[in-house]
């Protein structure tokens, strides 16, 4: 059968190696009919849901002499890197090896793959393995409160499992993410796991704390020292470096001004407080010695100026009429508002203390005694009586954003009146702003008290 020509020996050697491969294989067909299940690969899908996560999943069952080998394929899809992270972690502790994006898993066992293949459908079926997180799958916990875990539903073919592992780091004295591991064993090669998210959070704000007045008033020109602030937070504890402070207070303008402090902690929960700054009017006080009050008649002067207010009365005789020079003066501001298109009607001048007492009383049953007091002068107590006041434009509060009152605020002086009872002075002169209502002094007091910024009480020293 073979014609090599070499040694004989060489020859007959050659032939029974031949003869012993050739006995071998004919073993290897009988063996193959009689001891080998026939070789194949089969493979199966599986997709496995869960509240968090899923497993895609290839397995391939391919059988070799009586060694059935199992190759598993997982790629998992996480809803986050955290579960993501975790999941991989504990498959690998499974035994599963990393390969590109995929896990890899082989196992051997005894036995013929189809066997394997049925118990894998089992174990692996949904009607077979419940295994559900029982709340939420991920949890707020509120900084310093304590985390109650709501544990799970498992059961393995209807059969409740207790055994359940339970892994969790929640640290509920730290703000952070924390995982909760629920293990559950179904075979000796297949676990189940559910992962619950625990989120740790501060949500209360930091404290700010003002030292000193909320609401501080300083002198014209009076430089700004902050009187101091603390942050306090209930996770970051002091954070007074923290705060932002705006301040926008320009002491050399009157108005009144926020000073706002905000601060924001570690969770940046916001904390916000606000302290109000006034600037008073510059004090132009021109009279510092004391008021030289005479009272004539009954009729008081304060440096030789007719007063009445609440405290100075004028006799119930006291019947002047209306001053001509006053009403001069008056026309002529009349006159030149007319030409600027401002309309200064005359409402009311000169009161009798019997037309005063008649108005007050009036005014007294319509609004009480207390309200009537803030814009109506008891008889005796009304400047109205003097002959030298005037209302002019309309008496209502609606007058005081007309071009009309603007124009007086600004011109009166010019011709000798002075707005008497001017905005938020009522502490002064007991009365509320009164646009309409003016007092004639004559240009040159007139201006003066103008420009000081201050009441004609206070101009005089009385207040
Ligand atoms: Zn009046």
């Amino acid at each position: 059968m073979f014609t090599i020509r070499v040694g004989k020996r060489k020859i007959k050697l050659l032939n029974w190696i031949i003869f012993i491969l050739v006995l071998f294989f004919i073993i290897y067909l009988i063996g193959s009919v009689f001891f080998m299940i026939p070789v194949f690969t089969k493979s199966y899908n599986y997709k496995l849901v869960k509240e968090n996560y899923e497993i895609n999943n290839k397995v391939f069952f391919k059988n070799l002499w009586f060694t059935c080998k199992t190759t598993e394929e997982y790629k998992i899809k996480a809803e986050n890197n955290f579960i993501y992270d975790a999941l991989e972690k504990d498959l690998i502790k499974d035994g599963f090896k990393k390969r590109k994006q995929k896990l890899i898993r082989v196992n051997k066992s005894l036995g013929t793959c189809k066997n394997d293949r049925d118990l894998y459908k089992k174990n692996h079926s949904d009607n077979y393995v419940l295994f559900k997180l029982n709340g939420e799958k991920e949890k707020k916990v509120i900084y310093g409160n304590d985390y109650n875990d709501e544990y799970v539903t498992a059961k393995i073919s209807d059969k409740v499992i207790k055994n359940v592992n339970i892994i969790s780091n929640v640290n509920k004295n730290k703000i952070g993410k924390y995982l909760v591991t629920y293990t559950m064993n179904i075979s000796k090669d297949y676990t189940q796991r559910l992962y619950r998210i625990v989120n740790v959070k501060d949500e209360e704000k930091p404290v700010i704390k003002i030292e000193g007045e909320k609401n501080l008033f300083l002198n014209y020109s009076e430089a700004y020292k902050e009187p101091g602030y603390t942050a306090v937070d209930n996770y970051d504890g002091n954070i007074t470096n923290n705060v932002e402070v705006k301040n926008t207070v320009n002491s050399k303008k009157t108005g009144t001004y926020k000073i706002t402090y905000k601060v924001k902690d570690s969770s940046n929960n916001v904390a916000i407080e606000q302290r109000i700054v006034t600037v008073k009017e510059q004090n132009k006080t021109v009279n510092k010695e004391e008021p030289k009050i005479q009272v004539k008649d009954g009729i008081t002067y304060v440096n030789g100026v007719l007063i009445v207010n609440k405290t100075y009365s004028l006799p119930k005789n006291y019947n002047p009429k209306v001053n001509k020079t006053a009403l001069k003066a008056l026309k002529n501001m009349q006159a030149d508002a007319k030409a600027l298109g401002l309309d200064l009607k005359l409402v009311s001048g000169y009161r009798s203390y019997e037309t005063q007492k008649k108005l007050y009383e009036n005014y007294v049953l319509k609004d009480g005694v207390e309200k009537a007091n803030t814009y109506s002068a008891k008889p005796g107590n009304s400047e109205h009586q003097t002959g030298l006041a005037f209302d002019i434009g309309k008496v209502d509060s609606s007058f005081a954003n007309t071009d009309e009152a603007k124009w007086i605020e600004k011109n009166a002086h010019l011709y000798g009146f002075i707005v008497r009872y001017p905005k938020d002075k009522i502490d002064v002169t007991g009365y509320i702003y009164e646009p309409w209502h003016v007092r004639y002094l004559g240009v040159d007091l007139a201006t003066k008290v103008w420009e000081s910024n201050l009441t004609l009480e206070e101009y005089l020293g009385l207040k």
